[in-house]
């Protein structure tokens, strides 16, 4: 049997585990001499205990009769005593915050008689009557489960029948009543009478907090937070003080800093003449607390001081709960006080400058996703409306546009001045220049692997996708909503991407300082404190970290910008964005070959586009490695869509026409080429060795940019890197192709290419046999999208938005394994991988390239498990050096 209770006294911060997070504070508090009211925490051991057996536990009471008795000595009268009562809180408090989610019971003690007692002492009957009605109705609810209403109920019926507003014009006489009303209530509603013994209230008021551990409340603040279900609460039990005793008293909240800026110095509400709960409820107007400097100056000084002391012990923006009594001062709770992402870098820094916390702990105290959120304008949330849409909030950010329904009308209206979103069902490869033009791309499927959602966050655009309540309908150039709302072409539309809502009109926008800085390193005057503290903790970041981090750009416009973020090189370059737009045709013309002739002619064309795009990417990146991977989707997603085909052809039909022989071919192609599970077939490394010529054109492509950039006196350091390999054999036959085709150029341009080839590991088979494929590998990437897809059996583009959120809700997964990586699953594929691969080969290089490249989680992840490098999309760069850091500590 543990220990069940420990005094404020005997407690410290470093037991929240143990004590609840509550309860450790109180007890830091209590150490650090600071005014806390006498108490002692029931421990969360307690809770388990209890919550295990459903019994109280065996010698609990004996020692939170001890604990009392102290208190009681303390305090020099007895919980209950008839003419001067001691009254106690009994408050919940787990380890980790769930604010209003359990139960508090205040005024313990009170009964008929010693009501009358405290009116007398405190020379206050309506505090007191007021006080055992509030008691009554606390008990009542939470403790003998009478439905809150009927309180509620009979508390409305007397103001009526008094004609009075509000409690606070009730009389002593009124709350008397109502306190017999309460306990008539109780005895008709559970056939019990409200217990008189004041140890009787204590013992079955700890019993009821520990219950309310698994209220339906607090087991779904848990699931949407993440936090375990068996950890308990603990129950603190302490000393009432009042800040309802008249005008010396009151109740506030208080912190160090400006928790919406960093800004140092106090900060908070109070409100005279009240308990805590009634600021927290927001019944009556706050003053802010320089009001209070007026109001009493004594508690005003000693509440700065005791905050500085907090701030200083903490070394950390704290905030307070305080009571004053009669011009006392109480401290009722501190803990390390929640803050926004701006506010959070702002106090790290200054911490740091105060000598107060080392440059790495500033790393601690910041995270990649407030980095992000830094990184992307955003609406100003005081300003919205009721959304129009919910979807899934893929890529996030702020953007307003007009709503258009195809890629050629955002690309016009946009090249003429406008801003556009972008809204489709679905997107595909054929949508990226309406995506480039828009300011957001908004789709009713798919979700946040889907091509939209992927596409939209390599290029930091916003978009919202999956918003299934919306009926998006093209031809007719408008969506309607669930409530019947149409919204036409052209109408301006708000998409939150950091929240997936979408609102009617133009909600203002605020813009990013640290983009703009990171972009070129321009500073706006009025955010010249949160872009410095970001510099200074990215580069401390950078000095710690172990994992090299990479960019995935296509581009070199992209690889530039990610060089400017801070990339170390490319992990992946997808080619097949590069077979987009103009050049479609000439993919399609080699799809269609007839005979090899054909084909080459073809390839030939494509050729020289690719060097070009090589060349630039290779020059952008000069120095520093770039991973470029052979052509990977299935080629049938150069094709029309096989319905449209079929459409257009039937009505030349219907109209007598002959069809376009043009069409009938391609028609052809895309039946045979037709897959049920396109994503599951003829793609990655499989293309490669089907299709004659196209490996050999793009290596030859990548060799002669090489030679290029290397007689222009560059440094291009390019790697070839194979997709979808499952068996060592796939890799050894496309690396001969490889080789063939470097020596072929190395010996026409008399400059030797070196080129180290190596495959992703995105398939279990590749991870499971990663012994043997290493053999023919110089580097892996994971491709963690296919390997969670193909681990799980998910299909990427479609999951999400069909079950996930039933997943979610229960509880089967917390979060998207798409979004952060399965670590038991995928992870464990990765490990063996990684094992077995370095086993093979120990100069290996390993690195990842699926989205959870940029994800914070992931990359902590990724480190542990000895990558040597994360790849992931510009714009997450910033936040992968910072999580690369914070995962070194
Ligand atoms: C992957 O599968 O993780 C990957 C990076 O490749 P893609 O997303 O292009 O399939
Ligand atoms: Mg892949």
């Amino acid at each position: 049997m543990g220990r069940y209770v420990y005094d404020f006294t005997q407690g410290g911060r470093d037991m929240a585990g143990l004590l609840g997070s509550k309860g450790a504070n109180l007890a830091e508090m209590t150490r650090l001499g600071l005014p806390v009211p006498p108490g002692f925490t029931v421990t969360t051991e307690a809770c388990r205990a209890y919550l295990d057996t459903g019994g109280e536990p065996a010698g609990l009471w004996r020692e939170i009769s001890a604990h009392l008795t102290a208190v009681e000595t303390a305090a020099g009268r007895l919980l209950g005593q008839p003419d001067d009562p001691l009254l106690l809180s009994v408050r919940s408090g787990a380890r980790f915050s769930m604010p209003g989610m359990m139960e508090t019971i205040l005024d313990i003690g009170l009964n008929d008689e010693s009501v009358l007692g405290l009116a007398k002492v405190s020379g206050n009957d309506r505090f007191a009557w007021d006080s055992y009605r509030r008691l009554l109705q606390m008990f009542g609810s939470t403790v003998m489960g009478v439905d809150s209403a009927h309180f509620e109920r009979a508390l409305t019926d007397l103001k009526d029948a008094r004609g009075v507003p509000d409690d606070v014009h009730l009389t002593a006489d009124d709350l008397a009543g109502l306190v017999a009303t309460f306990q008539e209530l109780i005895r008709q509603e559970t056939g019990e009478y409200f217990p008189q013994a004041p140890a009787e209230q204590l013992r079955r008021a700890v019993l009821a907090v520990f219950e309310s551990w698994n209220g339906e409340r607090a087991r779904l603040y848990r699931r949407r937070e993440h936090i375990a279900d068996d950890l308990g609460t603990a129950v603190n039990v302490q000393r009432m003080v009042f800040g309802n005793l008249g005008p010396d008293s009151g109740s506030g909240v208080a912190f160090t800093r400006d928790p919406a800026t960093g800004r140092p110095g106090l900060y908070g509400d109070y409100l005279p003449d009240a308990q805590g709960e009634d600021v927290v409820a927001g019944i009556r107007n706050t003053v802010p607390l320089t009001e209070l400097e007026r109001l009493d100056p004594r508690s005003h000084t000693r509440l700065r001081a005791h905050m500085e002391t907090l701030e200083r012990h903490y070394r950390d923006l704290c905030d307070i709960e305080f009571t004053i009594e009669r011009g006392t001062l109480w401290m009722l709770q501190t803990r390390v006080g929640k803050r926004t992402a701006e506010a959070a870098f702002a106090i790290a820094a200054e911490l740091a400058d105060e000598g107060l916390i080392t440059p790495d702990e500033t790393l601690a105290r910041v995270g990649g996703e407030q980095l992000a959120r830094l990184m992307f304008p955003r609406f100003d949330t005081s300003r919205t409306g009721d959304p129009l849409a919910h979807g899934l909030p893929a890529s996030p950010g702020a953007a307003v546009g007009a709503a258009v329904f195809d890629s050629a009308e955002a690309a016009r209206r946009a090249s003429a001045g406008e801003k556009v979103v972008l809204v489709r069902q679905e997107t595909t490869p054929d949508d990226l220049p309406g995506m480039i033009a828009a300011q957001a791309v908004l789709t009713s499927r798919g979700g946040k692997t889907s091509h939209a959602a992927v596409v939209a966050r390599g290029m930091g655009k916003v978009c919202v996708c999956g918003a299934e309540e919306l009926s998006v309908d093209i031809e007719a150039r408008r969506f309607t909503t669930p409530d019947g709302t149409v919204v036409e072409e052209g109408t301006v539309v708000s998409v939150d991407g950091s929240t997936g809502l979408v609102y009617a009109g133009s909600v203002p926008l605020t813009d990013s300082a640290v983009i703009r800085f990171l972009e070129n390193g321009s500073t706006d005057e009025d955010a010249t404190g949160l872009v410095d503290a970001v510099a200074r903790v990215l580069a401390r970041a950078d000095t710690v970290r172990r994992l090299e981090v990479r960019a995935n750009a296509d581009t070199p416009e992209d690889a530039a910008r990610a060089r400017r973020f801070g990339a170390q090189g490319i992990g992946l370059c997808r080619t097949e964005h590069m077979f987009l737009g103009e050049r479609r045709k000439l993919v399609e013309a080699m799809i269609l070959a007839r005979d090899e002739a054909e084909r080459a002619e073809a390839l030939g064309a494509l050729l020289p586009l690719q060097r070009q795009d090589f060349t630039g990417i290779l020059e952008a990146m000069d120095g520093l490695p770039v991973t470029i991977r052979l052509i990977d989707p299935p080629l049938h997603e150069f094709l029309p869509d096989r319905t449209d085909l079929a459409v257009r052809m039937a009505t030349a039909e219907a109209r007598g026409a002959l069809p376009d022989p043009r069409d009938t071919e391609l028609l052809d192609a895309v039946n045979r080429m037709h897959e049920e599970n396109p994503m599951l077939g003829l793609r990655g490394v499989r293309l490669g060795l089907v299709v004659p010529g196209l490996v050999a054109m793009q290596v030859r492509a990548i060799a002669e940019a090489v030679v290029r950039r290397t007689k222009a006196g560059g440094s291009p350091r390019a790697e070839i890197m194979v997709p979808l390999v499952g068996a060592v054999e796939e890799l050894r036959i496309e690396r001969e192709e490889v080789e063939r085709v470097l020596a072929e150029v190395s010996q026409e341009s008399g400059i030797a290419v070196h080129c180290p080839v190596g495959t992703m590991i995105e398939l279990p088979r590749a991870a499971l046999t990663a012994g043997r494929i290493a053999q023919e590998a110089e580097f892996f990437s994971f491709g963690t999208n296919d390997l969670t897809q193909t681990t799980w059996g998910f299909s990427r583009d479609d999951v999400e938005a069909a079950f996930f959120s039933a997943y979610l809700d229960k509880g089967i997964f917390t979060t998207s394994p798409f979004e952060t990586l399965d670590r038991d699953g995928v992870g464990r594929l990765v490990r063996i991988a990684v094992d077995e691969g370095r086993a093979a080969r120990p100069d290996l290089k390993i690195g990842v390239c699926g989205e959870h490249g940029g994800d914070p989680d992931s990359v902590h992840f990724f480190h542990t498990a000895g990558l040597d490098y994360v790849s992931c999309s510009p714009f997450r760069v910033p936040v992968a050096r910072l999580e690369a850091g914070r995962a070194a500590l």
